[in-house]
């Protein structure tokens, strides 16, 4: 556990805050319904292990990952429900995809193929290309599809798709949406009156959740409002949601100093003192996950206000005009994203500042910030 007196920066994540937005996405889900935790790229930032317990803990019992090695991770700690990988996994690992129970996402036919070659049994859930062109067999690719009921060491458990512009209002893109689903369902049938064995089905991630609810699958992948914060601000939903953002980064003030009117500083010397400022060095940077396009336009919290971030961003370190604040002193408390109680900074508002996704910082975040865990004592 670190010291969050003594840690230059750090990432503090609330388990409670975890806990209360799966109950508001369980209490959105069909009876016949079951949340997938997506926890690939280290939990979205939020740390793989403690967020996979908690949710465990929270009855979850279906995960989803990118990669084998977040799989086992997530065995040898205990999780024992089902790990689907999304990714492709190189056909060499196709014993340990059996030894940890993992279920693989088989990408194409030749994937199949290749895997099928181990002399082990592999669990597979077909990823079925209904429209975003990223990975999985075409929905008219029949023939291949149904070829692959024949490899032994196979066995198919389950068929997904994924939707790419279903956080849109846009006519167009509804359409489109619309006849990804459709799509799905028209393959699905097809292999059902053949009777080949299809297992679960799923299809929605977070937004698919929300903006078309009336589907009915045997799982919903959720990942992003599972950690409390939508990708950008301006996203289509349908239904306003009541979520918590579970993670806040925080820093505390290296030095003080004062800058003259008509004085610059940082890298480049891209700012000048308009009036005599007082400014602050904050030791956290691109290095630690916070991304150098918001210099210039983004904000910290200090005292409950917001003070802007000026000059480049530093690889370790960054530099906050913090005149309008009294009372400083070196180890005060700056808040890069999160909320003191009287002021918030979204990780929304820092993405936009990026030109990015929220999904883009949290996976950056923490390379280097240790994490502190708070709450997830009472479940
Ligand atoms: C990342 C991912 C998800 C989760 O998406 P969110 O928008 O974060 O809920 C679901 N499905 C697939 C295939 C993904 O790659």
């Amino acid at each position: 556990m670190i010291d969050t007196l003594t840690s230059r920066s750090w990432v503090e994540v609330d388990l409670d805050a975890l806990s209360y937005n799966l109950n508001k996405l369980l209490a959105l889900l069909h009876r016949e319904t079951s949340l997938m935790a997506v926890v690939k790229a280290d939990g979205y930032g939020h740390g793989l292990v403690a967020i996979a317990k908690q949710c465990q803990k929270l009855g979850v019992k279906a995960y989803a990952v990118a990669t084998i090695d977040e799989g086992i991770k997530l065995r040898k700690v205990g999780i024992h429900g089902e790990i689907l990988i999304l990714g492709y996994t190189h056909p060499i690992r196709a014993r340990e995809l059996s030894k940890y129970h993992l279920i693989q996402s088989i990408v194409d036919y030749n994937h199949a193929k290749m895997l099928s070659r181990c002399n082990c049994t592999i669990d597979v859930h077909i990823k079925i290309d209904s429209g975003m062109h990223r990975l999985g067999f075409a929905v008219d690719d029949y023939q291949k599809i149904i070829k692959l009921y024949k490899y032994k060491n196979i066995k198919i458990k389950g068929y997904f798709t994924h939707l790419c512009v279903s956080d849109s209002n846009k006519k167009a893109d509804i359409l489109y949406t619309k006849n990804q689903i459709n799509q799905f369902y028209q393959l699905i049938s097809r292999l059902k009156q053949d009777h080949y064995y299809i297992g679960k089905i799923h299809i929605q991630s977070s937004y698919g959740l929300i903006n078309y609810p009336k589907i009915k699958c045997d799982y919903i992948r959720i990942g992003i409002f599972m950690y409390g914060v939508k990708s950008s601000i301006n996203d289509y939903l349908k239904q306003e949601l009541d979520l918590k953002p579970v993670l806040s980064i925080k820093s505390r003030i290296a030095m003080i100093h004062n800058l003259s009117k008509g004085e610059s500083l940082g890298y480049g010397l891209t700012y000048q003192a308009k009036y005599d400022s007082v400014i602050a060095t904050i030791p956290i940077g691109y290095g630690d996950g916070i991304p150098r396009q918001i210099s210039t336009r983004g904000h910290v919290l200090i005292k409950g206000i917001k003070c802007p971030i000026i000059g480049r961003i530093c690889m370790d370190q960054m530099l906050v005009d913090v005149s309008e604040v009294n009372d400083l002193d070196n180890n005060e408390i700056v808040i890069i994203v999160g909320n003191d109680g009287h002021n918030e900074i979204r990780i929304e508002e820092l993405a936009q500042a990026a030109k990015t996704i929220s999904n883009e910082i949290l996976s950056q975040i923490g390379n280097r910030l240790p994490k502190v865990y708070v709450g997830g004592k009472g479940f």
